[in-house]
């Protein structure tokens, strides 16, 4: 899968993202939902796939209420090591401002465990626009939706939470930390030294 769009976005000897590569992994499929403080804040919520992250900007962030559908705007892919970024996206650059690692974990396809089984199941439900997963994050639990809109942009998908036991109308956001460092995204600097 094509990590160009990713690339061609940025200018690596001005940003320390991770460059764009796959990555082959035996281990469970892993999730990453990082809180991106950029023009408009917003949360991108990403999936891992055939060596890369899936990726949606959800602009209201996840929700554990079944009655709460997110927006959720398909970007472009990003490499699997953008897991674990956190930190500042320097001024000028594409996407500029603070990311923290809101929440992570493994996931699945919603009808099986198996790592190996969920990937076809995944993959078509992406194809047909209508992906059914489950989270083992640190804050999302439980079984999710996330379904292709069609209209009015291709792009536009919604991200649902379906009704078990971890559903609840309880404001996950409001548990704002990162699950890496413990910070707030206002607590996160830049990693380049700045001139005093
Ligand atoms: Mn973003």
């Amino acid at each position: 899968m094509s990590l160009k769009k990713y690339e061609e976005k940025r200018n690596f000897r001005k940003t320390s993202e991770p460059k764009g590569k796959t990555q082959k992994v035996k281990a469970d499929l892993i999730f990453v939902v990082q809180k991106h403080d950029a023009t408009n804040l917003h949360y991108d919520f990403r999936l891992e796939l055939d060596g890369i992250l899936k990726s949606w900007a959800v602009p209201k962030g996840p929700s554990l209420n079944p009655n709460e559908k997110r927006l959720a705007v398909m970007v472009e892919d990003h490499p699997f090591d953008y897991k674990d970024f956190e930190g500042v996206i320097p001024k000028g650059n594409y996407g500029a401002g603070e990311v923290v690692v809101w929440d992570n974990g493994t996931y699945h396809s919603i009808e099986t465990d198996d790592r190996a089984k969920s990937i076809p199941l995944l993959k078509n439900g992406l194809e047909k626009g209508d992906l059914k997963i489950t989270l083992h994050g640190k804050k999302l639990k439980g079984s999710f939706a996330l379904v292709n809109m069609k209209k009015p942009k291709q792009n536009a998908w919604l991200l649902i939470k379906k009704k078990d036991e971890y559903a609840t109308d309880k404001d996950i956001l409001l548990n704002d930390k990162s699950v890496l460092s413990g910070k707030g995204i206002d607590e996160i600097e830049s990693p380049v030294k700045k001139k005093s």
